[in-house]
This record gives structure tokens, sequence and C-alpha cells, in this order.
């Protein structure tokens, strides 16, 4: 089982574009769209779902406002100011609350309360999937409004993307990662084979290109890069894949702007499926140097 981990410095880049057209070229692959902050290949792949389960992590703390003596103990030790003292709506005593969006789930408030007010149940953050899609199997999530624990999650949609894959003897397990440089991106890429990065000709690109790199050789994990829209500053392109290669990364290819893009979007599909042209023979290329690389050959560096 082979897994190709797609990611970006930020959101925008075509990231989940390409990976919707690499489930078309791959074939036989397990989908894991990680970017459960924002996710949407979904709205290019239709998933049919079937399996949902819930994603508990942590606990929250929930004040018993009938139990509650109003002594403000747990706001002064809560050292995220979630709890705040507000008033029984049935008789105007004052009690406290606590704000679940704030809450870190620490439990000290707990312990705490002299008269035992405060309950502490799992924490419901989102929920995760197993559907079919076109292409094969795609494991994805959605994360609850106000939850925080996207890194978890990323991993947990990794994990059982890879359990999945084995099950099913699949050969490839295509990671859609979130963008950025944080937490959700450490999970999405900890213990990848190899990574590849997203990235369009712009002085905000080669900015978080640079991040996206520093963060790969932190952590040891060779990089590829393909540059989305090239042609749409190709001096900037020069300077980005130069950069990359300084950074020890191996440009993989270059794929065009071309609005057939937004047509095959429009339709549900990915630039591979709709036939596109000269955009679909980019991103071949793209998808023949990753496997080459991957394969320990050498990828070439433009089209
Ligand atoms: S410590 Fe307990 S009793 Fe005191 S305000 Fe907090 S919840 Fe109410
Ligand atoms: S569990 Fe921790 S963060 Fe949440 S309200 Fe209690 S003290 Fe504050």
């Amino acid at each position: 089982m082979k897994e190709l981990v797609i990611i970006s410095g930020k959101g925008g880049t075509g990231k989940t574009s390409l990976t919707a057209s690499f489930a078309a070229l791959a074939g036989n692959m397990v989908l894991a769209d990680c970017d459960v902050d924002a996710a949407d290949l979904h709205l290019l792949l239709a998933p049919d779902i079937q399996y949902r389960a819930d994603f508990i992590s942590g606990c929250e703390a929930i004040i018993r406002e009938a139990d509650c003596r109003g002594c403000g103990r747990c706001a002064e030790l809560c050292r995220f100011d979630a709890i705040a003292s507000v008033r029984r709506a049935s008789n105007g005593v004052r009690v406290h609350r606590v704000d679940p969006i704030a809450c870190e789930g620490c439990g000290v408030c707990v312990w705490n309360c002299p008269h035992q007010a405060i309950d502490f149940p799992d924490c419901h953050c989102g929920e995760w999937f197993i559907s079919a899609t076109r292409h094969g199997p795609m494991v994805h999530a959605r994360l609850a409004p106000g939850s925080d624990n996207s890194g978890k999650l990323v991993s947990l949609v990794r994990e059982e993307a890879r359990k999945l894959a084995k099950q099913q003897n699949r050969e490839w397990v295509l990671v859609d990662g979130p963008p950025g440089t944080g937490c959700p991106v450490i999970a999405a890429v900890t213990g990848a084979a190899r990574v590849l990065v997203v990235t369009e000709p712009t002085v905000a690109g080669a900015h978080d290109l640079a991040r996206i790199l520093q963060l790969a050789n932190h952590f040891k994990i060779p990089a590829t890069v393909c540059v989305n829209k090239w042609d749409l500053h190709p001096d900037m392109t020069e300077q980005m894949e130069a950069a990359a290669r300084e950074a020890g990364a191996t440009p993989i290819g270059r794929v065009r702007y071309d609005s057939a893009i937004t047509a095959a979007q429009r339709r549900g599909l990915s630039a591979i499926e709709a036939g596109a042209g000269p955009l679909a023979g980019d991103i071949h290329a793209v998808w023949r140097n990753w496997q080459a690389v991957a394969a320990g050959n050498s990828g070439s560096a433009n089209p």
C-alpha cells in the first residue's frame, strides 16, 4: 500500500482539484479527506455515506445550575476564562455557567467545586464517515462548530483510510491534507514517506511554500512540489522551483491555468474525468513523475 499526502501552505491553491484528478488516475485507492475544517472533496465526488461514527475527544465541563451555589470558586480557577456568573432564569439567583467554546476540558473546575455541581461528560466533537465514491471508498469527517480538535480528527481519518486500504487490498491511499502549517497538517504528514506540496506562483504562495518545506524538513519528510497555474507568472514559478530545490525538495511538474477546470467542477467532475485537454495532460505528467520519484527514480521538473 502506497500513500500520497497532498498538502499546501495555504488554502485555494487547487490541492483538492488535483487530489480528485489523482483519484481518477490511481484506480485502486482509498481517499482520505483530511481537510476536516473545510472539507470539500465531497463536492466533486458525491460520496454515498455507508458508515458514520461519532468523533469523541476529551471532556467538557457543564455546571448543573440547580446545584450551583454561586460561590465563584470555579471561575477563579479557570485559566481559560470559560466560566461566567449569570442569573438563574427561574428565580434570578446568581449561578455560574461554562462557555462550551472557551472550555478546554482541563477538569480543574470539576475537581474543585465544593458542591460537586459540575458534570464532565465526553465531548462530542464531530462525526466521521466511510463513503462510496465512483473512484473507491473515501474516509471523511465533519468537525462540530467550535471544536478545535482537528489534529486528532485528521489522525483518525488517515488511520481509518489506511486500515481500509489494507483490508480491501487497495494499492493507494490518497490524503487530501489540510492547508497551513499547524497541528492538523502535522497530523496529516506524520510518518508519511513523502509529501506533495501544491502551490501557486504568487508572493504569498512563495512564502507559504517556504514555510511548509521548513515543516517537512523539520520532520525529515522528503517533499515534492507542483506549481499550479504556473503560466500566470512563469518567472515566479522558476524562482519558487529553485527555492524548493535549495530546500531539498523535488519539483515534479507544473499545471497550467485553464478555465476548463471550472467547467469540469460545474459538472461535478475532475479535470481528468472531463478530459480537459492540455490541463489533463499536465496533471497526468505530475502523477507519472510522482510515481517515478516515489519509486526512487528522478522526476522531471518541467512540462
Ligand atoms: S464552584 Fe461549584 S458551586 Fe461554586 S460557582 Fe462553581 S459550580 Fe457553582
Ligand atoms: S474544564 Fe477547565 S477550561 Fe473548562 S471550564 Fe473547567 S476549568 Fe475552565
